[in-house]
């Protein structure tokens, strides 16, 4: 796939690491399409992409998810917690300084599987607050 086919990522971003990911844009609300949180974008090939990559929304154009970062990280999170794959979407808030986990209903523990060990361990010794966010709503977990 190309970098044009992937979903929510910044086109100023030379890369493809999202591959065949699509999962922000069914989890994440986009304001400027009306689209509430986990539902399908109707511009979204599963699996595949955008078919409106070149005229996606602004807030498309910025969004970037913890896990898509980490790949330019000497550290990347590893290919397991990409977020199809896992069925969460990690993100940040207040400035890069408080992390979410973005979740849907049918997978909303999602983010206590093992998995998620290493890097939950990582933001809270750091002093890193942490929240889940279900269906909009923000719960902090640690
Ligand atoms: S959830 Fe992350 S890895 Fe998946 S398409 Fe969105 S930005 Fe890319
Ligand atoms: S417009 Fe495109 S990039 Fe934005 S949520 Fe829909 S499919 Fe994803």
């Amino acid at each position: 796939m190309t970098h044009a086919a992937t979903s929510l990522t910044p086109e100023t971003l030379p890369r493809n690491d999202c591959g065949t990911c699509t999962y922000c844009c069914h989890v994440m609300k986009v304001k400027e399409l009306n689209k509430p949180a986990n539902t399908a974008c109707t511009h979204c090939v599963e699996g595949s992409g955008c078919t409106i990559y070149n005229d996606r929304p602004a807030s498309c154009r910025q969004y970037e998810c913890l896990w898509f970062r980490s790949q330019q990280f000497d550290k990347p999170l590893s290919p397991g917690l990409r977020p199809d794959q896992c069925k969460v979407v990690i993100g940040t808030i207040n400035n890069g300084n408080e992390i979410v986990l973005y979740t849907e209903p049918a997978h909303r523990n999602a983010w206590q599987e093992p998995a998620f060990s290493e890097a939950l361990g990582l933001f809270v010794t750091r002093g890193i607050p942490v929240y889940v966010s279900e269906n909009d709503q923000l719960r902090r977990i640690f």
